[in-house]
């Protein structure tokens, strides 16, 4: 039974759609679509389907029907949209190149595989649930399972039929891929070190939990008008790239209230990239899931969709401003003003990734390494969970960075843990080059890529870490399949956007337009696209190290290579 907005049941917790304020003038907004302007009309395709059955819905019929007959039987809207609702995309058929990419009917290039995204909240994981992963991956993905950049594992070449066995296997262990694709609330990002660091501000686990609890899988906030990305970290490193999500709390201790969170709204990348502005408000530990409830609230109401490109909260932002935001915020849903609050403090660290052998609070350690641009795959990651319980770990934890964490590692188990991450291939004391490149999903398996990543980023730091041994400075490689940002470009030190460049014999080879000097950080800013300058993906080493060498060469005092 389709959820629209007339028939979406309330509850306490989650308000019902807002109607139109009454003395709000709308005219300015009017097409946009936004339900709390009374536009209940869907004004594309994506809006059609997503008012004709609730995406949530779908699971019921992949358990009953498509997983019984196959990949043919699958209805096209629910296939090509409310499947995500559960983490499920059809993935890349094998054998088509990038130049076909942005020509070919997008359907001819699905295979009948899938993609399939677990959610790992927070980035926390037990050894139960990284083994449960493991062995999914292995009998289920062919051996794939890539660390993403916001926390969780994607497995490829899902069939269809083995997805009701694959959640009974997630689920038997806590993990879910509810949520974890579509236009909902996804996966909340949290500190790897939350509860453990020694220099944490505040633990913002229980807002996490609470958030997920109350407004994941709810068929309030199933219908948004496209995704919603949130994290919540009380880390003064500043680790869940916090300034390109919808929402975000970022620990900061109050003058007079102690440690809770300072509030950010409306940052996100793609093809329009905004960094998030802050309101100026804090927010108490306690506050937070209420505070996200409004922020997704008015993003549901009055978030556009009439455009899918202007669907993300960071446009109604940019129009309203940060003043008004929080006016409505407080005025209509939360009913009660925030407190003024101060900015976070630019953290004396560089790295934000946490690798490298850490003191938690309670005298053990955490240990951070780093495998290469996110790819590990089942085996690698049953070794990990093996290693850590060896020692006497369960907590794993991944990053925002494709790296991973194993916590609560005694003093006597540091350097053997260490040892055997190392005898794994994952480096506890990588290169920058591995340490700082991170590489999407790319032709391989995405449909709207253009050009290969993964092994393009593997090659290349180790192609790095050869010809510049002793580069020793933190910095930032992203490299993105296409112009969309799911590896961040626009933030990093070398952002390379994937496409089609003409190398010098005229031909049409894959390759990358180069965007230079991004960062996140207090001092978060775009990188420059500069102007013609594409390289092919053959000469992108050398690229990199003539403009390493060419740094050092000429860097005055006290210079760093990135902000
Ligand atoms: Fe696919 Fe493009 Fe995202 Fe890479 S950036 S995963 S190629 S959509």
């Amino acid at each position: 039974m389709a959820t629209s907005p007339e028939t979406a049941e309330p509850t306490a917790e989650s308000p019902a759609p807002r109607r139109p304020a009454a003395a709000r003038k709308v005219t300015r907004h009017r097409g946009e679509g936004q339900w709390g302007m009374g536009h209940f009309t869907p004004l594309n395709a994506n809006e059609q389907f997503k008012k004709d059955d609730d995406g949530l819905n779908v699971r019921t019929r992949i358990e009953t029907i498509y997983a019984q007959r196959g990949f043919d039987s699958i209805d096209p809207a629910d296939l090509r949209g409310r499947m995500r609702w559960w983490g499920l995309y059809t993935q890349r058929k094998e054998g088509i190149d990038g130049g076909k990419t942005a020509i070919l009917d997008p359907h001819e290039l699905d295979a009948e595989y899938f993609m399939l995204r677990v959610r790992i909240d927070g980035g926390r994981l037990t050894v139960a649930q990284l083994k449960a992963i493991a062995e999914v991956s292995e009998e289920y993905a062919r051996g794939t399972a890539d660390l993403t950049d916001r926390q969780n594992i994607q497995y490829h070449w899902i069939r269809i039929e083995d997805v009701p066995a694959i959640w009974r296997k997630l689920e038997a262990v806590g993990l879910s891929t509810t949520e974890a694709c579509g236009d909902t609330p996804r996966v909340v990002l949290g500190s790897p070190v939350a509860g453990v660091a020694e220099d944490e501000i505040i633990d913002g686990t229980p807002a996490i939990d609470e958030i997920q609890r109350r407004f994941i899988g709810n068929k309030d906030f199933s219908n948004l008008p496209r995704k919603f990305k949130a994290a919540v970290s009380g880390s003064p490193r500043l680790d869940v790239a916090h300034e390109i999500n919808d929402v975000a709390f970022v620990g900061v201790v109050h003058p007079e209230h102690g440690p809770g969170f300072d509030l950010w709204v409306g940052g996100g990348l793609s093809t329009n990239p905004k960094l998030g502005v802050r309101l100026g408000a804090w927010v108490p530990l306690e506050q937070v899931p209420d505070v996200f409830g409004g922020v997704i609230g008015i993003f549901r109401d009055y978030g556009y969709r009439r455009l899918r490109n202007r669907a993300r909260l960071k446009f109604l932002v940019a129009d309203w401003g940060a003043e008004k935001f929080r006016q409505v915020l407080e005025d209509e849903y939360l009913k009660d003003k925030l407190l003024d609050g101060p900015a976070p403090v630019e953290p004396a660290a560089r790295w934000r990734d946490h690798v490298g052998v850490h003191r938690q609070k309670d005298g053990r350690y955490f240990i951070g390494f780093a495998p290469r641009v996110g790819r590990v795959d089942g085996k690698l990651l049953g070794e990990v969970a093996d290693l850590a319980a060896a020692h006497g770990s369960d907590r794993v934890r991944t990053t925002t960075e494709q790296k991973m964490l194993i916590l609560d590692v005694a003093e006597e188990h540091v350097d053997a843990v260490v040892a055997g991450l190392e005898a794994l291939d994952l480096r506890v004391t990588p290169s920058p080059f591995r340490r700082g490149t991170m590489a999407c999903t790319g032709i391989e398996y995405c449909k709207l890529a253009i050009v290969e990543t993964k092994q393009r980023g593997r090659t290349l730091i180790d192609e790095l870490e050869k010809r510049l041994p002793d580069f020793d400075e933190p910095l930032t490689i992203n490299i993105n399949g296409c112009p969309n940002a799911c590896a961040r470009i626009q933030v990093a030190d070398f952002g390379l956007k994937g496409q089609l460049v003409t190398d010098e014999n005229g031909e049409q080879v894959e390759g990358y337009q180069v965007h230079l000097g991004g960062a996140l950080g207090l001092e978060a800013g775009f990188g420059r696209k500069v102007r013609g300058l594409k390289v092919t993906s053959a000469a992108l080493p050398d690229y990199i190290e003539r403009v390493l060498t060419r740094y050092r060469a000429d860097r005055a005092e006290g210079e760093r290579f990135a902000q």
